[in-house]
């Protein structure tokens, strides 16, 4: 028997709150690194192009308007636990949640029903993207973000031959970035996933993008990589909405998960400086 039993209501109202608040707010530390950018950036275009970034997060929550005009597609990691019942599937409510949240805040509808031939709109932003994983314990843990589509497009999976060594990724991550230039809104967070199999090195990536932005990898090998991509990004002189300087990222993240010993899968997820995330328990 299941310890606790959470009603789909008590779910929905949490998660519209949720997507209410990051819809105005970006994670914290996005600021405190536009305002660290400032102190090293010497060109004056670039430099404005912050100032504006900085002005649109102060300004937003108090006129009510979106960070962004792309409000993004909701993805979200759950984490159920094994102790939890809950009233309807988790999609379900998740769904509901969202098309509330739509109405709202009047959030741009940006999904679709059918991707190549009707593209027609699904009208309220949904379906969320879940990721549900279960766990012991009796909370429901909801990760969830709001991706945009410009970063997502720009973003890369490439399966190396296991011979492939740490510059080779990096080599591969740099081209990425340089590839996507100004279309995924830099400054940029990097999430790279590297290993699992072709599915689960994508989610390491996006994984990684819900990581602190203030603290370096566990692993001090890791953490080495993550500071040296972070130089590499920043010497390609892409900058701030691609107008030059050295502020093109201001974070790298990384995830690692075992792999086949015939494989070596890598992932770049390219997150915007609108890096809209919130972590709830229920
Ligand atoms: S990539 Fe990010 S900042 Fe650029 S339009 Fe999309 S959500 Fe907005």
């Amino acid at each position: 028997m299941p310890d606790r039993y959470l009603r789909a209501e008590d779910i929905v109202n949490r998660v519209v709150e949720a997507i209410g608040f990051i819809t105005f707010h970006p994670d914290p530390m996005i600021e405190t690194l536009l305002q660290n950018c400032l102190l090293k950036e010497k060109k004056e275009l670039p430099r404005d192009v912050i100032h504006t970034i900085i002005s649109n997060i102060q300004l937003s929550p108090d006129c009510g308007i979106p960070l962004c005009q792309d409000t993004g597609s909701l993805v979200v990691f759950a984490e159920l636990g094994s102790a939890l019942s809950l009233e309807e599937d988790l999609s379900s409510t998740l769904n509901e949640a969202m098309a509330i949240a739509q109405k709202k805040f009047f959030l741009r509808a940006s999904l679709l029903s059918d991707p190549l031939f009707a593209r027609n709109n699904t009208g309220n932003n949904t379906p969320v993207t879940l990721h549900l994983s279960q766990v012991p314990g009796d909370q429901l843990k909801l990760l969830m973000a709001q991706k945009g589509g410009g970063a997502e497009n720009m973003s890369r999976l490439k399966m190396f031959n296991p011979s492939a060594n740490d510059q080779d990724i990096a080599e591969f991550v740099v081209e990425t970035v340089k590839r996507a230039g100004a279309k995924a809104c830099p400054p940029l967070v990097v999430g790279l996933g590297i290993g699992g199999n072709f599915e689960t090195c994508a989610l390491l990536a996006k994984r990684a993008l819900f990581d602190p932005l203030n603290s370096p990898n566990p692993a001090e090998s890791y953490a080495r990589m993550e500071q040296e991509l972070l130089e590499k990004i920043n010497s390609t002189d892409i900058g701030a909405q691609g107008m030059g300087g050295v502020s093109t990222c201001l974070a790298v993240k990384i995830r690692t998960a075992e792999c086949h010993i015939a494989s070596l899968p890598v992932a770049v997820n390219l997150q915007c400086h609108a890096h809209r995330h919130i972590e709830i328990s229920i």
